[in-house]
């Protein structure tokens, strides 16, 4: 994991304005979820549009945002912080949940139900009236910046149960519903992000819509918006239609051989 610090909060501000269609009241409603630093949980698929939406969020707030993207091998020091060894001695290094803690950024866990549960656990005293965040091994207490506010995301579709999180973890945050837009909408995403003409865009929602009714026959997820956007960057760089569906949306999607061929066959109706 790269190396987080506090010494220099700027460099997690974003500068630019991040492209991001609101598709509903998603945008007021964070605000006012912000507003009242209230932890909020992220629910959709993968490539929907969530950290794309955290992003846009964090520029529109003017607050700097840490992301971590959330994995099983993910230990509690990997978020909190832990004592380093080097020619020096030893020192203490901050996790990046600590580091968005002092200087009182957005704290984006993608995925956070991939982490171990005692890994999810050390987000707790953060997220109630306590607002703090113990760091056991180093005997310090860190009390949250006002402007600190915690987000996770996680795709309920293909977790199982097992690795569902705990309701005494669910229940701490605001939920935000996400999923892929409209198909107006979402070509006109395609458009704007992998610069093509809307209607190649609306041929690639339809063939991703497809895709999506195939969830739960055969595939585990639908083609996403992320990979409608690659399709739509590869065209942009001159690659076939067809060519640029097999390699961005077919072939990623499934190892499975007859699935394979019906996705295809779905891009051959399109192009
Ligand atoms: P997630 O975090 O849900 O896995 P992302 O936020 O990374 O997905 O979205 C994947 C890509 O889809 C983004 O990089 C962006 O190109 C595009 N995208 C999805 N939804 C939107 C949206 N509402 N506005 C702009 N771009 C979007």
């Amino acid at each position: 994991m790269s190396e987080v610090n506090a010494s220099n909060p700027i460099q997690y501000t974003i500068k630019n304005e991040p492209f991001y269609q609101p598709v509903g009241d998603e945008v007021e409603l964070y605000e006012s979820a912000y507003a009242t630093k209230m932890p909020v949980m992220l629910k959709g698929p993968t490539g929907c549009g969530k950290s794309r939406f955290v992003e846009y969020m964090a520029w529109k707030l003017g607050k700097p945002l840490i992301t971590v993207a959330c994995n099983e091998d993910m230990t509690a020091s990997d978020l909190v912080g832990r004592f380093l060894i080097d020619i020096n001695g030893t020192r203490w290094q901050d996790g990046p949940l600590t580091v968005a803690a002092r200087i009182g950024a957005i704290c984006y866990l993608d995925e956070v139900v991939e982490a171990r549960q005692d890994t999810t656990i050390v987000i707790h005293p953060l997220t109630d009236h306590r607002r703090v965040l113990p760091l056991d091994k180093k005997g310090e207490l860190v009390e949250a910046h006002p402007d600190f506010q915690l987000v996770i995301s996680y795709n309920p579709g293909y977790q199982s149960m097992m690795k569902d999180l705990k309701q005494s973890t669910k229940q701490r945050f605001g939920g935000f519903k996400f999923d892929y837009p409209k198909a107006e909408i979402e070509a006109e995403i395609i458009a704007k992000e992998a610069g093509i003409e809307l209607s190649i865009a609306e041929k690639l929602v339809q063939i991703a819509q497809r895709s999506r009714n195939l969830k739960g026959h055969g595939l585990d997820e639908g083609i996403s918006t992320r990979l409608l956007v690659y399709a739509g960057q590869l065209i942009a760089k001159g690659v076939p239609a067809k060519q640029a569906c097999r390699v961005a949306l077919v072939t990623p999607l499934t190892d499975d051989v007859d699935i394979w061929d019906t996705l295809m066959t779905a891009v051959d109706t399109f192009f």
